[in-house]
C-alpha cells in the first residue's frame, strides 16, 4: 500500500478516469491529479489533456511534473511524452529525497515543484530540490511568487522551506534555477488554519526584472507605476540581474499584509510599451485591494489544494476567502472533489468569495 496514503483518510480506491477537458481543461488538472494520486495512493487515467489549451496535450512542462511524481513517489507512468493528450499514472510510495528536474525549456519550474511540494509536507525527513527550466514565466507563479506568498501558508500548514533562485529564466529562452530545500516536519503533523482576513497593510513595494532589455524600460515601467498607485522612493526597485540570465523582463509588486503576502506580476512582451506593462500589473493590484479578502485569485487556486490535503489528512476543517474564484479555481475545487472526501462550500462574501473546506 502507497505509504503517502497511510497518513489518513480512506485506503486507496481503483484507477479514477479523469476528464482533462473538463472545467478550464488545462494542464492544472493534470498536475493537482498527480499530487493528489500521490496522496491518495489511488492512481488515475486522464484523458484529453488540455484540451481547452491552443497547442492541447502535454508540453514539457507537463511531461516534467509526471516524472518528477514518478521520481518523487516510486510510481509509474503512460503517456508521459509531449503532445500525448492521455497519461495513466500509478504512484508508489511518496519518498523524502534529493532530485533535480529539468524543465529542458522555458517551461516552468515552479509548477513542477508545486506538484511535488504537497506530496512531500508531511514527511519528517528532508528533501532537496533542484528546477531548472522557467523561473518567471507567463501564466505560471513567478519564483518570488512561490517564495514570497506561497512558501509561507505551507510553513503555517506545517511545512517548512528554504527557496534559492541560482539564477533567472524568462520565457522563451529558460535556463532559470531554483532550489529548494525541505527540511522535513519535526513531528509530521499538518495543522490547516483559516485565512479569512488580510490585516492591515505592512509594506507595499514593486521590483522591475530587466535583462538583456534596456534599464530605461524598466524605469520607464516603475515610474508609470508609481504614479499610479502613489509611490515612490524606496517602494520602487530596479535590482541588479545578471545580464546574461536574459532576455526578460518581469514587473512584480508586493503587498505585505499583517496575515499574508500577495505579489502580482506583468511581463514584457516584444511590441508591449513600458507603460502597458506597468498598466497590467496595476490593473491586477487595483482588482486585490479595491476588496478586502485575504488571498488573490492565483494564490486561491493554488492554496486550495493543500489546504485540502491537509483537511483530509486531519479531519480539521479550514477555510478561507479570495478576491475571485477564478475558471482555474473552480476547475481545481472539482477534481480535489475527485479525489478526496471533503465538502467545499462557497460563498459570496462582501467583495470576494469564501471557501470552507471540512
Ligand atoms: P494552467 O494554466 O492550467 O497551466 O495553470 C496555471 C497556474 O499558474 C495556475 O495555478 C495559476 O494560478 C498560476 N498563475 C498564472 N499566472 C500567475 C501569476 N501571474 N502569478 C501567480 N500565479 C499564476
Amino acid at each position: 500500500m502507497p505509504g503517502a496514503a497511510a497518513g489518513g483518510g480512506p485506503q486507496p480506491a481503483g484507477l479514477l478516469e479523469l476528464d482533462g477537458s473538463a472545467g478550464e481543461g488545462g494542464g492544472q488538472r493534470l498536475r493537482s491529479a498527480l499530487t493528489l494520486s500521490m496522496c491518495t495512493g489511488r492512481p488515475f487515467r486522464m484523458r484529453h489533456i488540455r484540451a481547452g489549451r491552443e497547442r492541447p496535450g502535454l508540453l514539457r512542462q507537463h511531461v516534467a511534473c509526471v516524472t518528477a511524481s514518478q521520481a518523487v513517489s516510486g510510481g509509474s507512468a503512460e503517456g508521459a511524452e509531449v503532445g500525448s493528450t492521455e497519461v495513466a499514472f500509478s504512484p508508489g510510495e511518496v519518498r523524502a529525497g534529493d532530485h533535480v528536474f529539468g524543465v529542458g525549456s522555458a517551461g516552468s519550474c515552479t509548477l513542477v515543484l508545486q506538484t511535488v511540494w504537497p506530496a512531500l509536507m508531511a514527511l519528517r525527513e528532508p528533501s532537496r530540490i533542484m528546477l531548472r527550466g522557467g523561473t518567471h514565466n507567463p501564466g505560471a507563479p513567478p519564483f518570488h511568487f512561490i517564495d514570497r506568498a506561497y512558501a509561507p501558508l505551507m510553513r503555517r500548514l506545517g511545512c517548512p522551506s528554504e527557496l534559492r533562485l541560482r539564477r533567472h529564466g524568462f520565457y522563451p529562452t529558460g535556463g532559470g534555477g531554483i532550489e529548494v530545500v525541505l527540511p522535513g516536519s519535526p513531528d509530521g503533523t499538518l495543522t490547516p488554519f483559516d485565512l479569512l482576513e488580510r490585516g492591515a497593510l505592512r509594506n507595499g513595494y514593486a521590483e522591475c526584472l530587466v535583462a538583456a532589455v534596456p534599464r530605461h524600460v524598466g524605469a520607464r515601467e516603475l515610474d508609470t507605476l508609481g504614479r499610479a498607485l502613489g509611490w515612490s522612493g524606496e517602494q520602487l526597485r530596479l535590482p541588479l540581474v545578471r545580464q546574461n540570465e536574459g532576455p526578460g523582463n518581469a514587473l512584480m509588486v508586493t503587498l505585505e499584509h499583517e496575515h499574508l503576502v500577495e505579489l502580482f506580476t506583468a511581463f514584457g512582451e516584444k511590441g508591449v510599451s513600458a507603460e502597458t506593462v506597468a498598466r497590467n500589473v496595476v490593473r491586477e493590484v487595483r482588482a486585490y485591494t479595491a476588496g478586502q479578502a485575504a488571498l488573490g485569485p492565483w494564490l486561491a487556486d493554488q492554496w486550495m489544494l493543500p489546504l485540502a490535503i491537509a483537511v483530509w489528512r486531519t479531519g480539521s476543517p479550514a477555510g478561507f476567502t479570495c478576491s475571485g474564484l477564478s475558471a482555474h479555481a473552480r476547475s481545481n475545487l472539482e477534481l480535489i472533489g475527485q479525489f478526496l472526501p471533503v465538502t467545499f462550500r462557497t460563498s459570496q462574501a462582501d467583495t470576494g468569495w469564501r471557501v470552507d473546506i471540512g
